[in-house]
């Protein structure tokens, strides 16, 4: 076949289709679905994927691909697919959907060269050595110029020729230096012999090579010969040596030993949940499981024996968490029970690093990944298993285009592969349970920690009474006395302050103005280690003024609670606490989330203090003490899942304490006892809490009883933004049915961002098979003035945040 069909990266109404190419001669049979090519784009070369291979077409003329990017597919067939329905189910362009499939790596400028596999001299294919009789490596560019690229395709395939990758983008720049030697042994020696008595270094570095041959890092023949980089460069340019800059196969957890673990014999409750899991595993049979587990009750457990049998099965795991928690304990507990068959992919990784996890699953080097959401896309072909654990995440969806979420990606692939999904969470979203309420997930339960140790005992204090009874400090009596309790015991605290909803904002106490972004509509967030007001979402940052710009006043104050200032308190009213404390500020460096958690168990402290990337996956014996400070901050963002994501949080974070032997305690703090998220987390009561919910979910109309549907709507003129939103909200109206509700339009809850304003409608509806197609006209209708970008139009099918 002769004509390749391209999806070319041109993000545009018009051009998101595919467009037909003719294949060289010479690349017949190189050229694959899948693979990413250049191909001449009206005046320019555009990059694009091959999607289909055809031998005719209806049109006269074609053009030629220019180039190969890739030397096998990297997306296979079924990733293909799942690339359409990803288009169709979240109104994105087909190649943002087969990009966002792919690793970071992929879209940066990366130059591919082959060299001989060592060891594997005589193997390789005698005309393809022979290309290499003068040179040690080809770059792939080279290859594509000469007629026999299949056979050197072959070679790579046999592992006989292997890929390296030098990074042309100094962005992704993640490469050590290595130096080689040019010459054979007998070579280097007679070279050294015609030396100069004065090039001592040379002589010895030469020496070095002599009894070391094969290539070694810069840096490590620097400190082994005690040599200056001068001296190697002066080899260098007598082509003795060569030095290279060279990607490493880096291995983000080489440096650990893990001791393997074997499966736990299970409890019953455990056997009774994993039984018509491997029953759905060994029947290749696509049930959706919903494993419903208190904190603590052995899910992780299940996971690890279902991939198991997934394994002796001879088929591959997805296992996703939320990025926060994947912390190197959880990922232990997976790679000490199946070693080197885990790659792991989260963010702290680095472009590299994470290309080379990727690499693993596509050269079939491992059986399980281990990741964040976008590890839903990992290139397995046998998928055995999907698994997602604390599934109600709001992680777990992405918040730009293409706007999905890995739950529903999960279902969609376990279809086509015929294989199981198991949901995991001690606080299911309302969605999931109810499908399971329907049966149409299968709901499995663990009700009981593990060593039957109790949940924790949960106080709520109301801070209202707090005041009342003269207390100003953010700790209530009571809080204060565990700490000290745990403090005299050696035992430690988890402290979570609920930052999401508002942080420390500057207020003049005179006027009562707040100081806000000069670009978005929102209070600037002040930052003490530097001392400045800084606005989260466009970055903006501005000294703290003396006197209010209002009223001149010099009554500036800060108020909310930072943990920053929490910290400080703490220092004050216990100053013999060690406090450790992570937040947005004290994990922004790679690897500091893990040191700081490292540190803590192992007992350097005596304090956790955090925000919401503290309240999951940590499982230390010696907490016994969890205290919440502000349990209402979320209750009352405008959003219909605020009661939902404040129960779960709460929850959440209680089944810290107390997972070992000592018993755990739980102290919440609020100024709104009453309200049921709270009241039902502080008796783990997720049943109730549900019917509770669902009613209320019934009478205001959202999900799960209807689906929801944003647009967003943003422009510099807030006329403009006003007037557009009020056109599509009647548009949209007039194209549904009677019952479907257009609410709005309305200003989003934060206005503007970026001196853009924001305008949004939701939609509610139970039905509308033609809802899609409806939004498909409407954004072609505004392509022109979206594609100018003075006019941004979003749509969420599925939102999880409501600003
Ligand atoms: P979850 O994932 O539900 O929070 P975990 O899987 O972390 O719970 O289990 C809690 C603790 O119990 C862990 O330390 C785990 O190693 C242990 N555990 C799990 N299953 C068993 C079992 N069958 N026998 C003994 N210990 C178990
Ligand atoms: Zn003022
Ligand atoms: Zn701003």
């Amino acid at each position: 076949m002769n004509i390749a069909s391209v999806i070319v990266d041109v993000p545009a109404k018009q051009t998101d289709r595919e467009f037909d190419y003719s294949i060289p001669d010479k690349w017949i049979n190189v050229v694959k679905p899948g693979m990413r090519v250049i191909v001449p784009f009206g005046p320019r070369m555009v990059q694009g994927f091959v999607t289909g291979l055809k031998n005719e077409t209806e049109l006269k003329k074609l053009r030629e691909i220019k180039e190969i990017l890739d030397l096998e597919p990297v997306l296979n067939e079924e990733l293909l697919r799942l690339g359409n329905w990803l288009t169709d189910e979240t109104m994105c362009f087909r190649i943002t959907a087969l990009q966002a499939m792919l690793p970071a790596a992929l879209k940066a400028k990366y130059e591919k060269v082959l060299r001989i596999h060592e060891g594997r001299k005589e193997l390789v294919d005698e005309r393809v050595r022979a290309a290499f009789r003068d040179r040690k490596f080809i770059s792939w560019k080279d290859v594509l110029q000469e007629d026999n690229a299949a056979l050197f395709q072959k070679q790579v395939q046999k592992g006989n020729l292997e890929v390296i990758y030098y990074v042309k983008d100094k962005l992704n720049k993640k490469t050590v230096r290595f130096v080689e030697p040019l010459l054979t042994s007998e070579e280097l020696a007679q070279y050294a012999g015609t030396l100069a008595a004065s090039a001592k270094k040379q002589y010895e570095v030469l020496q070095f090579f002599i009894e070391n041959p094969g290539k070694i890092q810069l840096r490590t023949l620097l400190e082994a010969v005690k040599a200056s980089n001068g001296t190697i460069k002066a080899l260098a340019k007598k082509n003795i040596l060569a030095e290279r800059d060279e990607e490493i196969y880096r291995d983000p957890y080489e440096n650990r030993v893990f001791d393997k673990t074997s499966p736990f014999k299970l409890t019953e409750e455990q056997s009774a949940a994993l039984r018509p899991i491997q029953k759905s595993i060994k029947e290749n049979s696509h049930d959706v499981f919903l494993l419903y587990g208190v904190t603590g009750s052995g899910k992780t457990e299940i996971y690890l024996q279902a991939i198991d049998a997934v394994i002796k099965k001879g088929e591959e795991a997805i296992m996703l968490v939320p990025e926060i928690s994947l912390t190197p304990q959880t990922v232990k507990r997976f790679k000490e029970r199946f070693g080197e068959q885990v790659a792991v992919m989260h963010s702290g990784l680095s472009i590299g690093e994470k290309y080379d996890e990727w690499r693993k699953i596509h050269r079939k080097e491992v059986k399980v990944v281990v990741g964040a959401r976008s590890a839903i896309f990992a290139p397995f072909e046998n998928l055995g298993v999907i698994i997602i654990d604390e599934e109600h995440e709001s992680s777990y969806k992405q918040e730009e285009t293409p706007r999905y979420h890995a739950r529903d990606v999960a279902i969609q692939r376990a279809n086509q592969h015929n294989c199981p999904v198991i949901l995991g969470s001690a606080t299911p979203a309302l969605e999931s349970f109810a499908r399971a309420k329907k049966e149409i997930y299968q709901l499995l339960t663990l009700s009981k920690r593990m060593n039957n140790s109790q949940l924790p005992q949960v106080e709520i204090v109301d801070m209202r009474e707090e005041l009342r009874a003269g207390n100003r400090s953010m700790f209530s009596e009571n809080l204060f006395a565990k700490l000290k309790d745990r403090l005299q015991k050696g035992e430690q605290t988890v402290l979570l302050l609920n930052k999401r909803g508002h942080s420390s904002f500057v207020m003049c106490r005179s006027c009562g103005l707040v100081i806000n972004c000069p670009n978005c509509d929102i209070s600037l967030t002040y930052h003490r280690f530097n001392d400045s007001l800084k606005c989260h979402y466009c970055g903006h940052e501005e000294d703290i003024p003396k006197t209010c710009p209002e009223c001149g006043s010099d009554h500036i104050r800060f108020f909310g609670t930072g943990t920053q200032k929490v910290e400080e308190e703490l220092v004050k009213i216990l100053p013999e606490a060690r406090v450790i404390r992570m937040d947005v500020d004290t994990t922004s460096r790679k690897g500091s989330h893990e040191r700081l958690l490292n540190r803590f168990q192992e007992g350097h402290a005596d304090i956790l203090l955090g925000t919401q990337m503290i309240a999951k996956g940590l499982d230390f014996p010696n907490i016994t003490l969890v205290g919440v400070l502000s349990a209402d901050t979320m209750l009352h963002l405008p959003d219909f899942r605020s009661s939902e994501k404040t129960f779960q949080l709460l929850t959440q974070v209680s089944g810290r304490a107390g997972r070992h032997k000592l018993a755990g305690e739980v102290v919440i703090q609020t100024y709104t006892p009453e309200h049921y998220s709270i009241e039902l987390s502080g008796m783990q009561d997720f049943d109730a809490f549900y019917e509770r919910e669902m009613h209320i979910r019934r009478q205001s109309l959202y999900p799960p009883y209807y689906y929801v549907a944003l647009i967003n709507i943003s422009h510099e003129d807030l006329m403009k933004t006003a007037a557009t939103t009020e056109k599509i909200a009647k548009y949209v109206s007039a194209g549904l049915s009677p019952e479907a509700m257009v609410l709005g339009p309305v200003a989003s809850p934060i206005s503007r961002i970026k001196n853009r304003y924001r305008y949004q409608c939701l939609i509610k509806y139970k039905r509308e098979p033609q809802l899609k197609q409806l939004l498909r006209t409407l954004l072609e209708h505004y392509q022109q003035e979206t594609a100018q970008n003075h006019l941004q139009i979003s749509i969420d099918l599925n939102p999880q945040i409501m600003m």
